[in-house]
């Protein structure tokens, strides 16, 4: 119940003041509970305005930044969206709300496991998680919708933008290692790419073949 209320709160005061507007993103962060994708110790503090700690050096996003990223997709439902760095899962949970079916790599096996556990206990049958190189996408599985990168890279991967479908959208931080440009890219249905910026960021490395050298 405490944390209901916390949710409540962290859905006003730090998404809908912020200019979060839609509607379905909002309904799901105020639905999936961000305390059971952190250790215990953190519970109490899951709710807060700031990114937390998931151990391997790794964090879970602010939620602010899980909402402004996921509003960027814009997603209506259904969609197959690919998720690269799966982490704590909790982006994972937004995005299996909003949309059809998620695939998510991560590239360490201890956090997709974790995550995997908590996203099967929480009921989201609509998630693949993978282990291995986000970088290069999920060449199976593609085209998707949307893809959406939750760790900075020096430049897009080309593979990522290559695995979205015509009219669908990419989101990622790009720039250096201490501070990025969260970036939204717009495949035009004859294959052009439109690219915005959103807003500054900080996120840990993207680490692959296509981003940072581990
Ligand atoms: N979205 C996550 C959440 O809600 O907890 C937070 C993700 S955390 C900021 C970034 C994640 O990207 C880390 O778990 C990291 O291990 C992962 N990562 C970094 N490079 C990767 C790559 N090349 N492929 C897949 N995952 C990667």
């Amino acid at each position: 119940m405490e944390f209901a209320i916390a949710r409540e709160r962290m859905v006003a005061d730090q998404l809908r003041a912020r200019g979060i507007t839609d509607a379905r993103v909002l309904t799901a962060m105020g639905r999936v509970p961000r305390h059971r994708f952190v250790e215990e110790a953190l519970a109490a503090r899951a709710y807060g305005d700031y990114p937390l700690p998931i151990g391997e050096k790794q964090t879970i996003s602010q939620p602010y930044m899980v909402a402004l990223m996921t509003q960027a997709l814009e997603l209506v439902g259904g969609e197959r969206v690919l998720e690269v760095g799966t982490g704590s899962g909790y982006q994972t949970a937004i995005l299996a709300e909003v949309a059809g079916k998620v695939y998510s790599i991560e590239r360490i096996r201890g956090l997709a496991d974790r995550a995997r556990a908590i996203l099967e206990e929480l009921g989201y049958y609509n998630v693949l998680i993978h282990v291995g190189d986000g970088t290069l996408g999920w060449r199976e599985e593609a085209p998707f919708d949307a893809v959406l990168v939750t760790a900075a890279a020096p430049e897009v991967p080309s593979p990522l933008v290559e695995q979205v479908k015509p009219g669908g959208r990419l989101v990622i931080p790009v720039g250096g290692s201490t501070a990025q440009i969260l970036k939204c890219l717009v495949k035009g249905p004859d294959g052009t790419v439109r690219e915005s910026e959103l807003v500054g960021c900080v996120f840990v490395k993207l680490v692959g073949e296509q981003g940072w050298q581990g």
